[in-house]
Order: structure tokens, then C-alpha cells, then sequence
């Protein structure tokens, strides 16, 4: 690991304290114990990660895969890191050739488990590597995931066909409408398929959903891994909304 300058003593502070306020909520809030939160980095310097790493939290999710290979360089090797952007086939080899890489969250076709699957596998790594399946939950063109129809299908092609993978779960951002809803009809839908994958295959999912804004909801219907940034780092410049 190579030098990271130490954040300074307020940003320390600052962050510390956002993370202390996250973690008690994300505790209390659950209807699940022991939810994950996972601290959403993007953009944001390797000090600061450090500064979150010095009070305890080992989970960080990234969302550019060039991001994540130079921070994951020059950081702790006992982080977790969570790859929570979208996936571009020809970045598969990249993001295997990251030992500490925890999780993909974004696994959003079956061509592409296969791709990563293959990566992960050629990386020699002893253990496999963690996935969540994406889904389309709010059917919105742009956005990343896969139609809740073909849930089912890429669920079974990864636990079949995938051996250097893992499925942990499933997972949504779903639509800025839909996050100002109680309930939110994105994280429903999740919760559904999820029973349904139960219902129709016998496996326990976990659910990757909720944010800055919206993880204690999240939590009360069941979410097991939050992925919250904003709260924890402070507000990013525009172009970070997530798709
Ligand atoms: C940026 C991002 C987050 C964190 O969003 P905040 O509102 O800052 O908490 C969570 N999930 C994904 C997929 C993201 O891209």
C-alpha cells in the first residue's frame, strides 16, 4: 500500500460523525440484523476513505471501474469493495484482476455474468466473487438492470453456470418518483421477486436497496445492504446521479 495523505482533523471529525449517525440508524432501522452498509465513495478522495476506514467501516462501493483500480491501489487491502456502476463487458478483466473486490452489485444481463464469471475465474482468485443481480424494478429506458421478467432466468444461469460467482442477491436504484413514495413501489417490487426467486428455486436472497435519502425506509421493508454516500461523504458535483 502506498502513501494516502491522511485527511485533515475536521474532515476526520466529519466524517466519523456522519458514519457513527449512519451506522446507529442502519442498526436500529432493520427489520433484518446486521445490515450491510456499504459507504458510497465515488468521487471522493482517498483521504477520505481512510478517515472512514480509521472508525471501523470496511465496505465501500465505487462506480467507475478506472476509480476503483487506483483507489483499491493505494488503500487498505482488508477493504471490501463493492463495484456499484454500470458494467461494461470489456471492464470485467479489470475489475477480476482487484483481489479485494467484495461484490458486483450490477450484474445486468446473463452475457455479462458469463463475462464476469470467466474473469473472475481467469484471475486465479481462491474465492469466488460475490454478485447481486440489477433490476429494472421502475422499467425505465436508461436505466440499468434486468426486466423483471428475465429475473428468474439470470438468477438460475448464475447459481448453473456461474462457478467463480456467488449470488448474493438482488438489486435496484429505481426511479427519483418512485424514492419519494411510501411505499416505494421500486423497493416492493424487489421485495416480491425476491419472494418469488424463494417461492420458485428455494434460495434466500439478499436485497441491495435504499440510499442517502431513503435507507431507513429500505431497511423497514427488508433491505440486508444500503448504499449510502452523500450522507456519510457530503454532496458530489452533478453528473454522479446514479443510472
Ligand atoms: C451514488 C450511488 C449511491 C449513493 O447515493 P447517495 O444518494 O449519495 O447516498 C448508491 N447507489 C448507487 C448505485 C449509486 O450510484
Amino acid at each position: 500500500m502506498s502513501h494516502v495523505e491522511e485527511p485533515t482533523v475536521e474532515r476526520k471529525d466529519e466524517i466519523c460523525s456522519n458514519l457513527d449517525e449512519i451506522s446507529k440508524a442502519v442498526a436500529s432501522a432493520g427489520k433484518v440484523r446486521d445490515a450491510r452498509l456499504v459507504a458510497v465513495s465515488k468521487y471522493k478522495p482517498a483521504s477520505d476513505i481512510l478517515a472512514a476506514y480509521g472508525s471501523g467501516q470496511r465496505h465501500f462501493g465505487e462506480n467507475y471501474v478506472q476509480e476503483l483500480t487506483e483507489k483499491a491501489a493505494i488503500l487498505p487491502d482488508d477493504i471490501k469493495w463493492h463495484f456499484i456502476g454500470r458494467l461494461q463487458s470489456n471492464k470485467c478483466k479489470a475489475l477480476a484482476s482487484i483481489s479485494n473486490l467484495w461484490a458486483v452489485e450490477t450484474i445486468d444481463s446473463e452475457s455479462k455474468a458469463h463475462k464476469m464469471n470467466e474473469a473472475w475465474g481467469n484471475a486465479g482468485h481462491a474465492r469466488p466473487l460475490n454478485v447481486f443481480v440489477q433490476v429494472n424494478t421502475s422499467e425505465e429506458e436508461n436505466k440499468g438492470g434486468v426486466e423483471r421478467h428475465e429475473v428468474v432466468q439470470v438468477v438460475r444461469a448464475v447459481r448453473e453456470s456461474c462457478q467463480s460467482l456467488h449470488l448474493l442477491g438482488l438489486m435496484t436504484i429505481g426511479s427519483v418518483e418512485g424514492s419519494h413514495r411510501r411505499p416505494n413501489p421500486d423497493f416492493l417490487a424487489l421485495v416480491g421477486l425476491r419472494d418469488q426467486i424463494k417461492a420458485e428455486l428455494g434460495v434466500d436472497l439478499e436485497l441491495s436497496m435504499g440510499m442517502s435519502d431513503d435507507f431507513d425506509h429500505a431497511l423497514e421493508l427488508g433491505s440486508t445492504n444500503v448504499r449510502v454516500g452523500s450522507s456519510i461523504f457530503g454532496s458530489r458535483i452533478q453528473k454522479s446521479v446514479p443510472q
